[in-house]
């Protein structure tokens, strides 16, 4: 058997709506971007969402969008990838990054710690789709003690008045806290459509904004349309649809734009994705937790409490005891049976670059823990009964062998 990790969701439907683009004749940000917007708006419940080109041009268009800038501060966990942190050394300022809890999520009572009088923001990563602690973090974030810390310096910093909290929702389309979608507990939440997430266009990401009263909302849709797109006062569809030639350039803007082509591939899956593709992750999840439960070496991984419920986006199976070469052997032992595991995170503190710059992994202990026992399983919708339970067997062939060896080695030693 042979089984890749992640494999893009491709049927039908995806295709119609691919061609359907190719035979309007309209390739590039039109009326598709809209329609999967309004999608966003319905499965979200935000104020407003913007359609980009992917998460990390989005996410450093909205800390440039709140005015962060060099000498600020951008807290973020060491453990997610790269681009949490790129974005703020992209906006210029400085990503200050805090260890994880045993859930994978930033520790609210190290942003707490970790918060000064440049911190203006904080990016909160929703790992494998799990949600992190909104309410806590919510809560630091408004204390009076945190507020009179903060100094705007910009007229949206003005309005919000305190730390803007962003999510780094790129796991978490679908996702609930507290009965609402996750992205409420945000001001600002940030999905990906890369190809490996739940929901893909190729390339793209979708801003969504859940902004205080004190912002129109509709006024900074039209502002950040424009801002993905050159700081330009119409788009290329307005032009056509009878709109006049004649447009201005009103401030230097990115161009980050979604083209339609994309957001066609996003569109059909989206509408497939509360009835049909999340339930179907759910179920896979399950069958997963359910039978390694059986295990004495598993940890099970959060999937949903009282509070909050993932969106499968991954399956970060734990390994109890395990070291990180023990680990990387039972991925080579899958992998010669032909399954595809992977690894979320390399805690970014042990990336090439980020250890140039000064970030250790010993300052961020768990989750350097967390990597360490950490394989993601395959689980997506075409994943079938039979490929399911290879993936099982074979998980637990591989830790047998793996464990019963290194108790041979303990014992030799
Ligand atoms: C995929 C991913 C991103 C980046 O998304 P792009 O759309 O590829 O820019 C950011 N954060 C996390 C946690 C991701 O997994």
């Amino acid at each position: 058997m042979k089984i890749p990790f992640s494999p893009p969701f491709i049927d039908q439907a995806v295709i119609d709506s691919v061609m359907d683009t190719l035979r309007s004749k309209w390739i590039t940000s039109g009326p598709k971007v809209k329609e999967l917007e309004q999608e966003m708006l319905n499965l979200t419940g935000s104020r407003a969402a913007i359609c980009v080109n992917s998460w990390t041009s989005g996410a450093i268009m909205m800390l440039k969008w709140f005015g962060v800038k060099e000498g600020d501060e951008v807290i973020v966990p060491a453990y997610s990838y790269c681009a949490t942190a790129l974005c703020v050394l992209h906006a210029g300022a400085k990503p200050v990054m805090v260890d994880v809890l045993d859930d994978f999520t930033i520790d609210p009572i190290k942003v707490r710690y970790a918060i000064t009088e440049r911190t203006k923001a904080i990016l909160a990563v929703d790992i494998a789709g799990w949600p992190c602690n909104y309410n806590l973090l919510n809560a630091v974030i408004k204390d009076s003690a945190v507020t009179k810390m903060f100094y705007p310096e910009t007229e949206n910093q003005l309005k919000l008045g305190r730390i803007l909290l962003i999510s780094d929702a790129a796991h978490s389309i679908g996702a609930t806290y507290g009965g609402v979608p996750a992205a409420q507990k945000s001001d600002i939440a940030i999905f990906s459509f890369h190809a490996v997430k739940n929901v893909t266009t190729a390339e793209g990401g979708c801003i969504c904004l859940n902004l205080t009263d004190n912002f129109n909302v509709a006024e900074e849709y039209t502002y950040l349309k424009m801002y993905s797109l050159n700081g330009q006062t119409k788009d290329a569809f307005t032009k056509t649809m009878g709109s006049g030639w004649r447009y201005d350039i009103l401030f230097n803007g990115l161009k980050i734009n979604m083209p339609d082509i994309c957001a066609a591939i996003g569109l059909a899956q989206l509408r497939q994705y509360k009835d049909l593709l999340l339930p179907v992750r759910k179920k896979i999840a399950y069958k997963y937790n359910n039978t390694f439960s059986l295990f004495s070496w598993f940890v099970p991984p959060p999937l949903s409490n009282d509070e909050r419920e993932s969106s499968y986006h991954l399956f970060p199976l734990r390994i109890r005891d395990i070291t990180e070469e023990g680990r990387d052997q039972i991925i080579e032992y899958l992998s010669g049976k032909g399954i595809t595991a992977n690894v979320h995170f390399i805690p970014m503190p042990m990336l090439t670059y980020f250890k140039s710059i000064g970030y250790d992994i010993q300052d961020y202990p768990n989750s350097y823990r967390q990597y360490a026992c950490e394989i993601s399983l395959p689980i997506y919708p075409q994943l079938t009964n039979a490929e399911i339970d290879y993936i099982i067997v074979n998980v637990a062939n591989a830790v047998k062998e793996q464990i019963y060896k290194t108790k041979m080695l303990k014992k030799a030693s």
